[in-house]
């Protein structure tokens, strides 16, 4: 991908382990890659079309400065997450360097170097206790309010029969593509609080639910723990995740099975037409 990038951005900052760091302060070199697509700015000329650089230096500045962190892994941290929630990039590369490190041995150099980015996630909402619309409405607007979390796309609502315990009420689904800078365990420990918010009290396995968010895909990863299973493992059995999935994913390929999603959700149609139900 295309980037801009920043060659070793001096600033006088107070970061360290020491306390005479923090008071002293010393000189650190902060280097940025910024990754996005160029191609509408090389063609219009426009600075709009770009990331302002003398912006980000200035902010890069703004929070080394006034800031003070014990160690240079956060300051660097802090500025990639900071950067990417301000300004239109889809990945930072940021490396900090603190060339006075106080060691009492001669080196050029000490730096950190990371990158982060914006990734790709798509989710399946259901709810099938109480106000089900309002609540997979107001689940969504909850995600939306996360900083790290923004929602790209939302498929219609459909309403599906129960799957594997048939004793309750129907439910509603949707799917929604979202932009995270969360981790995977992160993100589906968010979706926990947001489930547990709305009142859901995990009892009987399928059973009847407030509502129900699943990590069905996570970019191309395939994660495989005690706890997370991503793509998620149950998820192409489920006409009411593929359904509403095929309306805003068409064509996304399933990282294991090596098919979109579209050709998934016709595989299931043909393979039991009768638990197709609305
Ligand atoms: P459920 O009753 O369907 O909401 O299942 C929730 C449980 O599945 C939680 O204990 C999660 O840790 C686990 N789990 C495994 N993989 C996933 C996934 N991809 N998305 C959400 N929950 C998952």
């Amino acid at each position: 991908m295309d980037r801009i990038h920043i060659e070793k951005l001096e600033i006088f900052a107070r970061h360290g382990v020491c306390t005479e760091e923090n008071f002293l302060g010393q000189k650190f070199l902060i280097s940025a890659d910024l990754y996005k697509d160029l191609h509408e700015a090389g063609m219009t000329d426009e600075l709009t079309a770009t990331v302002h650089y003398g912006k980000v230096c200035e902010y890069i500045t703004k929070i080394a400065s006034e800031n003070t962190y014990k160690l240079i892994e956060k300051l660097a941290e802090e500025i990639a997450s900071k950067i990417l929630l301000k300004f239109d990039v889809e990945k930072v590369k940021i490396r900090v360097d603190k060339p006075w490190a106080p060691m009492l041995l001669h080196v050029d150099t000490v730096f950190v170097e990371l990158e982060r980015q914006w990734h790709t996630c798509y989710l399946s909402v259901g709810s099938n206790v109480g106000e089900r619309k309002r609540i997979i409405d107001d689940s969504i607007s909850r995600l939306d309010s996360c900083d790290e979390i923004r929602i790209v796309s939302v498929s219609d609502i459909i309403e599906t029969k129960p799957y594997g315990f048939t004793e309750q009420p129907d439910f509603l689904n949707a799917c929604v593509k979202i932009k995270t800078l969360l981790r995977p365990h992160e993100l589906l420990e968010k979706l926990q609080t947001i489930e547990s918010d709305f009142g859901r009290v995990r009892t009987v396995h399928w059973g009847p639910r407030t509502l129900d968010l699943d990590i069905l895909f996570y970019d191309d990863e395939r994660i495989i723990t005690s706890d997370l299973v991503i793509p998620h493992p149950d998820m192409t059995n489920r006409y009411f995740v593929l359904e509403p999935l095929s309306k805003i994913a068409p064509f996304f390929v399933h990282p294991v099975k090596g098919e979109t999603v579209c050709e998934l959700l016709e595989k299931l149609k043909s393979k039991t037409p009768e638990g197709v139900s609305k």
